[in-house]
């Protein structure tokens, strides 16, 4: 059983207090890496669930609203906390995720910088008044907060998905409802935990509910004391969001699916792309909605990218992730293993070739899966209509720049994108042809606290990070004045 001074309880949190979780219900939460329970957290009922909305409603203030300044001070102490506890947050994450501790420990940092962000710019929704004197009146723009805020985390970023949310709420001057993945609840405890003990935030203002999914998320689509659900997950729960709340016609921010293409052109410095593409495609084991999906190469290159690959790929270790040393950790869960492997064996099968990795036959009975390159993929392969969510780089040629924009996006996603060239012009051409809310240009970083991300088409609605995820939990009232 994992020991951690910021997990003395493994209960809920309402009102500015730890639950007793009086019905006595928990689930199990594993390490992937030994296949372990490391600990038994409690499982919310429905009751519970709505004492929560109804302490987040109690926390609401509209008509004496917390001021900029209050709010402020709330996103500088949770930004404070989690970077003086980076170490043991870290800890945790990589024990619950199964990601390398250092990878870990520097999602930690990630996550401070959005409460940074949102602290340094607060100010942007202060209200003002607009410089024109239409119909004879004074116009004052206000940003009111929302209300209360259902966010809802996916165990990818276990720290990192609920900063996003998170700062932007409070920054609005929201509360929460907060659920966490069942596979990842002990990071987000041990914000809590941080949080009770480092802020001074009204009771009610932040509350942590765990436990079914159905349950948690009925609810919460059913409270009319609930107007905005921001949610980060599959495409498959976010359309089931949308129909649930369609009736009330709340708000809602998506982050969904991704199947992002990663470009290859002919002119690219193949060295850099590489790197680039092993970065990108590696963190968190390949289980990110960033990560590079479907990798086109121009057919003049291919064979030298192929090598580059496997060169770097076959250097790579693959283990415990609190060990410290390696560099991909297990897979999530079964599931997701097995996922992964339908998809290296479907490629297989289709008549791709393995580049680097193991055949499916040759794969061992634990979470660890070896990273894995294949070559030849088309798109009647899984591999190309799927999100893989795991360590397999998929590799498919291309001739021409009007043909690969096509080819990326042959998919309904449109969240991450890449391409690599040194010929600018085409750049702006293909990052402006491809559907996507992301596109690195000789980069294969994902998002950063400063710059808005989100997805078009079915990878979401709205965007976190920016200005734009400032704006997120606001509803801008206008109040013109007559006399
Ligand atoms: P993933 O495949 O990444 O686990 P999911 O969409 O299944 O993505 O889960 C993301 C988050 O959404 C998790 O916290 C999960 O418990 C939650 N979730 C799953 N189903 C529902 C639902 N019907 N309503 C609300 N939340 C849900």
């Amino acid at each position: 059983m994992i020991e951690s001074p910021l997990l003395e309880k493994l209960t809920g949190y309402i009102g500015g207090r730890w639950t007793d979780n009086e019905h006595g219900n928990t689930f199990d939460v594993y390490n992937p890496a030994t296949g372990k329970v490391i600990a038994q957290v409690a499982s919310m009922s429905e009751d519970e669930v709505n004492a929560a909305i109804a302490s987040g409603k109690s926390a609401l203030r509209l008509t004496s609203p917390y001021s900029i300044e209050t709010r402020r001070k709330w996103l500088e102490d949770i930004r404070d906390a989690l970077k003086a506890n980076k170490e043991e947050v870290g800890r945790i994450l990589c024990m619950e995720h199964g990601k390398p501790l250092q990878e870990a420990q520097g999602e930690v940092d990630y996550a401070a910088g959005f409460f940074d962000y949102c602290s340094k710019h607060i100010q942007a929704l202060d209200a003002h008044t607009i410089p024109e004197k239409p119909k004879d009146c004074t116009w004052t723009v206000h940003y009111r907060p929302i209300g209360v805020a259902g966010l809802i985390t996916p165990w990818n970023f276990p720290i990192g998905m609920i900063a996003k949310k998170l700062s932007a709420a409070l920054a609005a001057g929201c509360p929460s409802v907060i659920k966490p993945a069942s596979e990842t609840p002990l990071t987000m405890i041990a914000l809590f935990s941080l949080m009770d003990k480092h802020t001074d935030m009204p009771d009610g203002m932040v509350n942590l509910v765990m436990g079914k999914a159905s349950v948690i998320g009925k609810a919460l689509c059913e409270s009319p004391d609930v107007p905005m659900l921001s949610f980060t997950g599959s495409t498959e729960v976010g359309r089931k969001l949308i129909v649930d709340t369609a009736e009330q016609v709340k708000k809602l921010a998506l982050e969904l699916g991704g199947n992002a293409p990663f470009i290859v052109f002919d002119d690219a410095d193949l060295d850099a792309a590489a790197d680039n593409l092993i970065a990108n495609k590696f963190r968190g084991g390949g289980q990110t909605c960033v990560c590079a999906n479907r990798i086109f190469v121009h057919e003049k290159v291919a064979d030298a990218f192929g090598e580059k690959l496997a060169e770097r790929v076959n250097k790579m270790t693959v283990g415990d992730g609190i060990n410290g040393d390696v560099d991909i950790g297990p897979l999530i869960n079964q599931a997701g293993y097995d996922k992964v492997k339908r998809h290296v064996q479907d490629a297989l099968e289709k008549g791709a070739t393995l580049v680097a990795g193991k055949k499916p036959e040759e794969l061992g009975n634990d979470l660890f899966f070896p990273p894995t390159v294949v070559h030849g993929v088309n798109r009647d392969m899984c591999c190309y209509q799927e999100e893989t969510f795991g360590p397999l780089v998929p590799m498919a040629l291309f001739r021409t720049e009007e043909e690969v924009i096509e080819a990326g996006n042959d998919t309904e996603f449109g969240l991450a994108s890449y391409v690599f060239t040194n010929d600018a012009e085409r750049a702006q051409r293909v990052a402006a042809g491809l559907r996507f809310g992301h596109c690195g240009w000789n980069t294969g970083t994902g998002p950063t606290p400063e710059a808005p991300f989100g997805g078009m088409k079915a990878s979401g609605i709205g965007r976190e990070g920016g200005l734009e995820g400032l704006f997120e939990f606001v509803e801008a009232q206008t109040v013109p004045r007559g006399f």
